[in-house]
Parts: C-alpha cells; sequence; structure tokens
C-alpha cells in the first residue's frame, strides 16, 4: 500500500498506484463507489440503449432477456473489444 491522494475529491488515503494515474494519485474507496462506478454504469447504460435501438431481431431476442448488469457487462465487452466507439466523460 503506498499513500496516495485521491484525484477525485482530495483526500489522502492508503491504495495501490496504478498505471493509469500519475505518480502519488489515485482514486479513493469512496468516490470509486458513489462518483466513479455510477458515472460508469450511466455511461454504460447509454450504450445499452444504444444496443436495444439498433441491434437485430436475433440480437434483441437474447439481449432483451438479460439483466441490467449482464446489459452492462455485454456493453462494456462491446467497448473492449473496439465494436463500439465511446470516450469516456466525453
Ligand atoms: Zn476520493
Amino acid at each position: 500500500m503506498t499513500p496516495l491522494t485521491c484525484s477525485c475529491c482530495g483526500s489522502l488515503f492508503n491504495g495501490i498506484q496504478e498505471t493509469t494515474h500519475d505518480d502519488g494519485y489515485g482514486t479513493c474507496s469512496h468516490c470509486v463507489t458513489t462518483v466513479i462506478e455510477p458515472k460508469i454504469n450511466q455511461e454504460l447504460d447509454k450504450i445499452v440503449t444504444v444496443l436495444e435501438q439498433r441491434g437485430s431481431k436475433d440480437f434483441l431476442e437474447s439481449f432483451t432477456a438479460k439483466d441490467q448488469v449482464q446489459k452492462r457487462q455485454f456493453a462494456l465487452k462491446c467497448v473492449e473489444k473496439g465494436l463500439i466507439n465511446w470516450s469516456f466523460g466525453g
């Protein structure tokens, strides 16, 4: 564990230095659950909506049977595979 400054709320916390953050910075667990995760879910919900609007009939048959968490996971996979152009926070 490394002493880090939360780049979101500015509080000091002990965490793991991640390569996605500048040295000495990170995101505290409070901000991950109250700020980052809701934001990511909000963005994923937008992708889910797009998928539901543009998906083929066959696709929607299985997709609409999933719950929202599974739909988000699918949306995330699409982003990771580069199937959907998604810029976080954009
Ligand atoms: Zn924070």
